[in-house]
């Protein structure tokens, strides 16, 4: 990545954090106290820049020692760091001006500060560097490990190719090497999820709490919902997505021609294969400027200014980590992104998932301070989500004749994927929830769990699979704890966006450009409301989704 890093004189930053916050107390104008609030926010927002550019980087090479070194500087500095912010929460909330306040940065760093201060502790500093230790750990593991297959030497990201391949015999081959590699791992990937779960529970009894899901639902800043919102929208999942993803396996046993669809199989829906890009990286995106000048201007110019400045690194190589991700750099005022991109569909909806995340960072910059350019992460996944979705209509761009073949998987996948993610949700409530669990006994349950949320998986002979391991691939629970069903809930609204689409395409693209341009100044819940889309807790609103979207499909 280009963009400079310069490492935080964090000592002088700190003690002026202190300073300002101490001034923020007494103040007695509250102009001086807007003044004071921008600075503070100065001080943010060059730690946020060089925070998230020294994470972007290690993630682009895990293997530097340079960026892991600037890796274990912020393992250190941010829980102090965070820790200030929560002190700053705490002075704003229990400022008398406060209403004054809130007309110039809004309400929401409000709502935030009366959650959000609960886990202001000064005992917890130690245990928050662990688990950020922890949770780099994973990730260079799973960076740094190769698969064999075709006698090559494969990172991980890049075999994803070959078990999506309409050849039944390889991608039974490359899901064996996958596999096979995880399972050699599986040791090293259950003991730091072990440690994790100790150390969090660790955190959660510090600060007065049964169970880690408590924090989480606070780290989450889940606003205006509870785990009872939460499990009833999973359950409704079980009870309206499922059966349908049922319905079109069968389609897809069909399709493909096969008497037993097997896990390899899963995410093959076309007997010649699914689309799959018609041209290299560069030519990729030399094809979504042309989608995003054909939509709006307001589109193609930060997608050609991203293009020009660098600000988005695409394909997979030795040492990056795998995924996507998208974020914000304040001091630039840009934001980037990276991803792993590999040749198959999946290469599309990073790259319009992750440019809807810049988009609307892009678009919400100049609101005041980083609690409005950042909606929470169940809010913010709309506006990605949704992008992937709005541009369906484009894809013949990229995938020619095949472009329905895209759509239609497309819209099988997200709607599966609500199923996995509503597992992967109860899994870490579980796990938290009863955290003296056995590593097996941790595994039995995915197990069952995953024969609720997704019955039709058939693991045949992988004993690595049928014993509860599939969650081991996945990042979030490692990194970012209960950051999952906010997929889900986001799904939920921007399957509501493309089905206004349908009816009226220019109209919906406007109602998602202002949007955008809203940022985080609401919680979800408001969010969902001033857009006019129903609540994914409404207990109807996922069966009208399902039956709008199924009629489609
Ligand atoms: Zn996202």
């Amino acid at each position: 990545m280009k963009l400079k890093y310069i490492q935080p004189n964090i000592d002088k930053d700190i003690k002026r954090y202190e300073v300002l916050l101490d001034k923020l107390k007494k103040i007695d104008d509250y102009k001086q106290g807007l003044t004071i609030i921008e600075k503070i926010n100065k001080i943010r927002d060059n730690f946020f820049s060089m925070y998230w550019l020294s994470y972007i980087n290690y993630l682009l090479d895990v293997n530097s020692e340079y960026w892991n070194k600037t890796e274990e500087f912020f393992s250190k500095y941010n829980p102090i760091m965070e820790n200030l912010k929560l002190t700053y929460y705490q002075v704003l909330n229990e400022s008398r001006f406060k209403d004054e306040y809130a007309k110039e940065i809004g309400n929401k760093v409000f709502e935030i500060a009366s959650l959000e201060t609960k886990l202001l502790n000064d005992n917890i500093l130690e245990e928050l560097k662990k688990e950020k230790e922890l949770g780099n750990k994973y990730h260079k593991l799973i960076a740094s490990s190769k698969v064999i297959f075709n006698k090559e030497e494969l990172p991980l990201s890049k075999i994803g190719k070959y078990t999506l391949s309409s050849d039944r015999y390889v991608r039974i081959a490359a899901n064996k090497a996958k596999f096979e590699l995880f399972a050699s791992i599986e040791n090293k990937i259950d003991n730091i999820l072990d440690e994790l779960i100790r150390v969090r529970t660790n955190i959660a009894k510090k600060l007065g709490y049964k169970s880690y899901t408590d924090v989480g639902y606070i780290q989450m800043r889940r606003i205006g919902y509870d785990k009872k919102d939460v499990k009833m929208f999973r359950d409704n999942i079980i009870k309206y997505i499922v059966p349908l993803i049922n319905k079109l396996k069968e389609k897809q046993k069909k399709e493909l021609q096969i008497g037993k669809l097997l896990y390899y199989d899963d995410n093959i829906l076309f007997k010649d294969g699914n689309a799959t890009p018609k041209g290299d990286t560069k030519w990729i995106v030399n094809q979504a400027l042309k989608m995003y000048e054909s939509i709006s201007p307001k589109l193609s110019l930060l997608f050609n200014k991203m293009n020009i400045e660098g600000l988005m690194d695409l394909d997979s190589k030795d040492g990056k980590s795998g995924g996507g991700i998208a974020t914000y750099i304040p001091n630039y005022k840009v934001p980037v992104f990276i991803s792993n991109f590999n040749g198959t569909s999946r290469d599309i909806v990073v790259l319009t998932h992750e440019f809807g995340h810049s988009f609307q960072l892009y678009s919400s910059r100049n609101l005041k301070y980083y609690e409005n350019w950042w909606p929470t992460f169940d809010a913010c996944e709309i506006h990605s989500k949704s992008m992937e979705l709005l541009t369906l209509p484009y894809m013949n761009l990229f995938f020619d004749k095949d472009a329905h073949k895209y759509v239609y998987e497309e819209l099988y996948t997200t709607l599966k994927d609500m199923c996995y993610i509503a597992l992967v949700d109860e899994f870490q409530h579980l796990i938290y929830d009863k955290h003296d669990l056995t590593i097996n006994e941790r595994k039995e349950n995915w197990r069952n769990l995953e024969k609720k949320y997704m019955p039709w998986l058939d693991f045949e002979d992988n004993n690595y699979l049928e014993r509860g391991n599939t969650w081991q691939k996945q990042s979030h629970i490692f990194s970012n704890p209960f950051y999952y069903i906010d997929y889900a809930l986001a799904d939920s609204i921007a399957l509501q966006f493309y089905a206004l689409s349908l009816d009226n395409e220019k109209e919906t693209w406007n109602k998602y450009i202002d949007f955008c341009s809203q940022g985080g100044m609401y919680s979800f819940v408001d969010t969902v409301k001033k857009v006019g889309m129903k609540s994914p807790f409404d207990e109807n609103t996922l069966k009208e989704i399902v039956k709008k979207i199924s009629n489609y499909i």
